[in-house]
């Protein structure tokens, strides 16, 4: 039984052909720069990588060459359903659903909230019930597992009327990867998922953290967009709002321009000058390069303020877990963040926090420290698991 994760992004598309139940992904693959002369999909399987060029080729046509490769390798033969990550489900969707019309219209009513991704991921929808036709499909939500955090947490303090009539609230992202980190967390520790107390950090490109109790997440950095809270790769994470309109006094700018520039050409970019990428900058600044060095510094200063911030909302910290590109490969990072957090009780082992993140699920806290974990994240996993269970049980 393979559940088939397809992931569209404005000018991407991943998929993976996963075992729910072993976690086996048989075949995964990236089409990107779709819609421009560099179009291109790759497809891995068996350990071997097929490179295709496919100038101009849009959504349409990768699907359908996925589709297309997956049928002449007789891999659609056992696909129970088509699971599909969706950005924004706004207020209306707090758990992964069966697709039919309604949900679709459900779908695109949030597209304000995700105006770059929704339509994308519903175009994908649309590719899937005509190329696959008659196989079951699932929507998972980046915010269905922050729906459970309680009013104090999800209202800004602006105009009540902001909230009602515009759906100005927080709403959280990355809602697969902490739910995801949760439940293995959970077995790691051998404890019950209603009887457990997280902090999870996903830092990726895109950074957030989450706070869990008892399967639930109670409140998140990331809000009404995935601008707020954390340093991320580009994005500045949380600022003064009137920085924007000082900003677009000072330089001419539009407000949308300033935010594009919050968005695209801040966070570890901003910072730094030179790159976005953690693994560079840890390079840099290991060579001397005092920029590089300040973004790491911000980075992992606002991370641990962040960690230190949602632990109000727990009554004991069971582990805090660290995952994401950064999160599970950068230990510098991970070490310089509990340096940060001795106060709650945090400390890092130098030895175990060395090891390849990736490798193993490993904890990391020092012998007298709170538990750390450092857990690989598994978000396609997790779609296709979420498929496979909806599915069964129509
Ligand atoms: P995305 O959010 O796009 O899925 P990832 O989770 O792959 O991104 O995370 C990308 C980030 O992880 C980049 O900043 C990258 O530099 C960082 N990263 C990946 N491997 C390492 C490594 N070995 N050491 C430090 N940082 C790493």
């Amino acid at each position: 039984m393979h559940v088939l994760v397809l992931n569209c992004g404005s000018s991407s598309v991943k998929f993976a052909l996963i075992d729910p139940a072993s976690g086996d992904n048989v075949v995964m693959g990236l089409g990107q720069r779709l819609g421009s002369s560099q179009a291109s999909l790759s497809i891995k399987r068996d350990g071997t990588k097929e490179e295709l060029l496919c100038a101009g080729a849009d959504h349409a046509k990768i699907i359908a060459m996925v589709v297309a490769h997956l049928r002449e390798n007789g891999l659609l033969d056992h696909v129970v359903g088509i699971g599909h990550r969706v950005v924004h489900g706004g207020s209306r969707f707090s758990a992964s659903v069966l697709i039919d019309a309604e949900v679709e219209t459900r779908i695109a009513a949030c597209n304000h909230l995700g105006p770059l991704h929704n339509p994308a991921n519903l175009l994908g929808i649309r590719l899937g019930r005509e190329l696959i036709p008659g196989v079951p499909q699932v929507a998972v939500f980046d915010t269905a597992f922050h729906q459970t955090m309680p009013e104090r947490a999800y209202r800004y303090a602006v105009p009540e009327s902001w909230f009602l009539e515009h759906d100005v609230r927080r709403y959280g992202f990355h809602g697969t990867s902490h739910r995801f980190v949760a439940q293995e967390a959970v077995r790691l520790l051998a404890r019950r998922e209603n009887d457990c107390q997280l902090i999870t950090a996903h830092l990726g490109n895109g950074c957030s953290a989450a706070a869990i109790r008892d399967g639930r997440s109670l409140d998140t950095t990331m809000g009404l967009t995935p601008l707020e809270g954390l340093v991320m790769g580009t994005r500045s994470g949380d600022v003064d709002p009137a920085l924007v309109g000082y900003v677009a006094d000072r330089m001419g700018w539009s407000a949308a321009k300033v935010i594009d520039q919050l968005n695209k050409a801040s966070g570890l970019l901003g910072i730094s000058g030179s790159s976005n990428d953690m693994r560079t900058l840890l390079a840099a600044g290991a060579q001397g390069d005092q920029r590089a060095a300040l973004a790491i510094d911000v980075f992992c200063y606002r991370l641990a303020k962040a960690i230190a911030g949602l632990a109000v909302t727990l009554d004991r910290i069971d582990a805090l877990v660290f995952t994401g590109g950064i999160g599970e490969n950068a230990p510098p990072v991970r070490a310089r963040t509990l340096a940060h957090l001795g106060v709650l009780g945090f400390g890092c082992d130098p030895t175990a926090n060395a090891q390849d993140g990736r490798l193993s699920h490993q904890r990391i806290g020092s012998a007298t420290s709170r538990t750390v974990l450092v857990i690989p994240t598994n978000e396609e996993l997790l779609i296709a698991r979420d498929t496979a269970a909806l599915v069964a049980g129509r």
